[in-house]
């Protein structure tokens, strides 16, 4: 197969290329080894029509215009805005902890259990919280999500939270924030709309099958990419357990509900109803609930957290610097970049590489062979 841009893997990193590349008339094939378009933001409908995220709950917030003008091309998105709780001493608190909260539970005298600058996770934690809240809250969520001690984990990673002086307990509020009226699987069919796009195609069996005049974007892992040549990046995922509960109308009061507590192998409970909208939940009978359980996968299609050390960092370095020396590649996405990335920044950071790819210059070698090989192309996209 001839082609001028082959995009692997039709997540949101591969949607936004293919589709800013397609719209500026330039010829694209998309090739996805999952059965379904979308990459982890895919959802799915339960019989009972509960629409359940299948690789974890996507909330979609994002502060720039030009990202939801984008975004809003594909799908209406109604309001939502996610609220989580943790279940500490069997009951449901806020989280993250407020110093309301805090003030409550210790007196108003309470300081955080570290002053300094913090060189691992729980020193960050605990430059924010005391000892009894960060123990209560953070330590056993977090050791049973990475599976290491707390101490040894970045400290950049405490940046997802903070404790809030004003007793505001939602989480970080964005300009705008929702979810898509006819779920995530259609707007990114939405998306890809009109671009030809191969399911169950595993580039990386089959790479000899394409000459690429432009370039390979490959989405996928970087380690996988390179035949694991330095050896396995490492990540973590959740094994989801679902269970409908036929007579429960609301089994908890929030979608999220984290469990920190290690009595419990799982780390979050969802119950999907409420991310749904409210005039279409209230007339479902019962309810789906998921337990996310994590683990180390095995397989790559598995992957979903890059390990927060510095030991992996390193590692990807080494792969980076070898696919910053093929001119005819490029690696990205957050397996490709081995970032968590939220949705948003998966977007701008897309939207800048097609900037880039749209702005370099066709090879000659390009002008010569696409005289001779239109046909074949036409053709390729036919399947
Ligand atoms: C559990 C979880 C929860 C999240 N929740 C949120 C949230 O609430 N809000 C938010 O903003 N973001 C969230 N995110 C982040 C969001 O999922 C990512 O921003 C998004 O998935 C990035 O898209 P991507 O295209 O880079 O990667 P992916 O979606 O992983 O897409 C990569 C695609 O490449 C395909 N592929 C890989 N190798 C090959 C190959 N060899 N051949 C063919 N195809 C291949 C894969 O099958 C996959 O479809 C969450 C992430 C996780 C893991």
């Amino acid at each position: 197969m001839n082609v001028d841009y082959l995009i692997v893997g039709s997540g949101l990193t591969g949607a936004v290329i293919a589709r800013i590349l397609a719209d500026a008339g330039q010829d694209v094939l998309v090739v996805e080894r999952r059965p379904h378009m979308g990459g982890n933001v895919h959802d799915h409908c339960h019989p009972s029509g509960i629409r359940i995220h299948t690789y974890g709950p996507h909330y979609f917030r994002t502060d720039s215009q030009k990202i939801w003008d984008f975004v809003t091309r594909f799908s209406t998105f109604y309001r939502f805005e996610a609220t989580v709780m943790s279940q500490v001493d069997n009951k449901f608190e806020n989280w993250p902890p407020t110093a309301r909260y805090i003030n409550r539970e210790l007196g108003a005298q309470w300081q955080p259990a570290f002053s300094g600058q913090p060189s691992n996770f729980e020193e960050a934690s605990l430059a924010m919280m005391p000892q009894a809240i960060y123990q209560k809250f953070v330590k056993g969520y977090t050791e049973k999500q990475w599976g290491v001690s707390a101490a040894t984990l970045a400290a950049e990673l405490a940046g997802r939270f903070e404790v809030r002086a004003n007793g505001d307990h939602r989480l970080k509020q964005h300009r705008f924030q929702g979810l898509p009226l006819n779920g995530y699987a259609n707007f990114m069919a939405n998306m890809l709309a009109g671009i030809p796009v191969l399911l169950n195609f595993d580039y990386l069996h089959r790479r000899k099958e394409f000459s690429v005049r432009r370039k390979v974007i490959f989405t996928g892992a970087i380690d996988e990419f390179f035949g694991y040549k330095f050896g396995k990046l490492n990540y973590r995922y959740q094994i989801r357990e679902h269970e409908y509960l036929p007579d429960v109308d609301i089994f908890q009061p929030v979608g999220q509900v984290n469990n920190p507590n290690r009595a419990d192998a799982y780390v979050r409970t969802l119950e999907w109803k409420h991310m749904m909208p409210p005039q279409y939940a209230r007339n479902i009978k019962g309810t789906v609930i998921t337990r996310e359980t994590p683990a180390t996968p095995n397989n790559p299609n598995d992957y979903e957290y890059p390990f927060p050390d510095r030991k992996n960092k390193q590692l990807y370095r080494r792969y980076r610097q070898l696919a910053a020396a093929q001119n005819d590649l490029l690696i990205c996405g957050r397996l490709g970049e081995y970032r968590y990335y939220d949705m948003d920044h998966a977007i701008g950071r897309a939207m800048e590489h097609a900037r880039t790819l749209l702005a370099q210059p066709k090879p000659v070698r390009y002008f010569v062979e696409n005289i001779y090989e239109r046909n074949d192309y036409a053709s390729a996209h036919k399947l």
